[in-house]
């Protein structure tokens, strides 16, 4: 009788690239211990999240050997990797710095202006509330960025340089 399909353990020896017959062993025993850090009873997911344990670990450990036991081994290790380089790739162009000024925000409030009452809302009778903040580099740790950018008409914003930001933060 042929024995049934276990598509997690054929999705294991698929990615890992490992002969059924010569690496049963192995791939049992590293099975095993997926299955105790990851419960998981259904058989699909589990083969679902084999293959995707092992795309992490060829990102995480470039270059080296995706074996049975080492997917079993670093298992919780490449979810946990991916996770934390995603979360500092997305603070990359600003690295946390500690400033009185600016509280590592690197950008300052130098000033407030009315926000301004558009057409269709003077039209509809609405009065226009809060202010608008207008944003520049902090002058104690960030002079060196470029805070200008274009407005949506294409114009050029350039915030005011940093001896007049330091005067006006002062007032
Ligand atoms: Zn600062």
């Amino acid at each position: 009788m042929e024995r049934p399909r276990d598509i997690p353990f054929e999705t294991l020896a698929q990615v890992t690239g490992t002969d059924w017959t010569v690496g049963r062993g192995e791939l049992n025993k590293a099975l095993a211990q997926i299955k105790e850090q990851f419960a998981e009873d259904d058989p699909m997911i589990l083969a679902l999240e084999i293959e995707e344990r092992a795309r992490l670990y060829r990102r995480v450990f470039e270059g080296a050997a995706l074996t049975p036991s080492a997917l079993a081994k670093h298992w919780t290790r490449v979810f946990e990797e991916m996770h934390r380089r995603s979360e500092q790739a997305t603070n990359v162009s600003t690295p946390y710095t500690q400033c009185d000024t600016c509280g590592g925000h690197r950008f300052v409030v130098y000033s407030t202006r009315p926000m301004p009452e558009t057409f269709w809302m003077k039209q509809h009778g609405f009065k226009s509330r809060g202010e608008i903040e207008e944003y520049a580099p902090c002058p104690e740790c960030s002079s060196a960025i470029d805070g200008s950018f274009r407005r949506f008409d294409g114009t050029k914003m350039t915030p005011p340089d940093p001896a007049q930001v330091r005067e006006m933060l002062s007032r």
